[in-house]
């Protein structure tokens, strides 16, 4: 899941986005409206953070800017003050939720989920299956045939990409612009890389593979073994 977090203050910003990417989530930021904007237009973004106090044009209007544009991803806003006004004002600008600064960064997580589960086309419940690999998406617990793995952040993240479209070829730059953040080097064989460190703990205990890859396209992930596999 790929982030977009707008916030002006670089202390608030730089801890939101280490609490998000030690939860997987590949987090760019943006310090200010102009700046969102541009991003939200040349990048895919899951979901985004907005806080509504920014220096020039303040959140409200990027959020009107955003949707303006047909930008249909959840957005979450931070108020500064718990006025009823604010908050108003913030829904109707186009925001899906709103959360009060100072904030516990476990209601953060949780609003995030929450928005990123009614926003999925298919329903994303907090258990994904497949076959005997289970993943849970709040704790990022991961087991097969009953066995827990031990995934980094990054591991997972693209694991649940991967469960998430299961069935479906993704290609390196569908899977680079959901789960990597915009530090992403296109020339480099990192995504070739970390599927490979995933094959072998998936493969761990003799387990049947499950990411597979579509020479030419990408990845799949599917209990069907394909006529073009290797
Ligand atoms: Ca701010």
């Amino acid at each position: 899941m790929r982030v977009l977090l707008v916030e002006d203050e670089q202390r608030v910003a730089g801890f939101i986005a280490r609490g998000l990417r030690e939860q997987a989530y590949a987090v760019d930021i943006a310090p200010d409206g102009p700046h969102a904007l541009y991003l939200a237009s040349v990048n895919q973004y899951d979901l985004v953070i907005l806080d509504v106090m920014l220096p020039g044009k303040d959140g409200r209007s990027v959020c009107r800017e955003l949707r303006a544009g047909r930008f249909a991803s959840p957005i979450l806003m931070l108020t500064a003050r718990d006025a009823v006004d604010d908050r108003v004002s913030g829904l109707d600008s186009g925001a899906d939720d709103y959360l009060t600064k100072p904030f516990d960064f476990k209601e953060l997580l949780a609003r995030m989920r929450a928005l990123l589960r009614r926003a999925s086309q298919a329903p994303r419940p907090d258990r994904l299956q497949v076959d005997d690999l289970a993943l849970d998406t709040a704790s990022h617990a991961v087991s097969r045939g009953g066995r827990t793995l031990s995934l980094t952040a990054k591991e997972y993240a693209l694991l649940e990409f991967l469960v998430c479209n299961r069935d479906r070829v993704v290609g390196r730059e569908q899977i680079a612009s959901h789960v990597w953040d915009e530090n992403f080097d296109p020339f480099s064989n990192v995504i070739d890389v970390y599927i490979k460190r995933l094959r072998a703990k998936l493969e761990e205990s003799g387990s049947g593979r499950l990411i597979h890859t579509r020479r030419g396209e990408g990845y799949i992930l599917s209990l069907q073994t394909g006529p073009r596999d290797d």
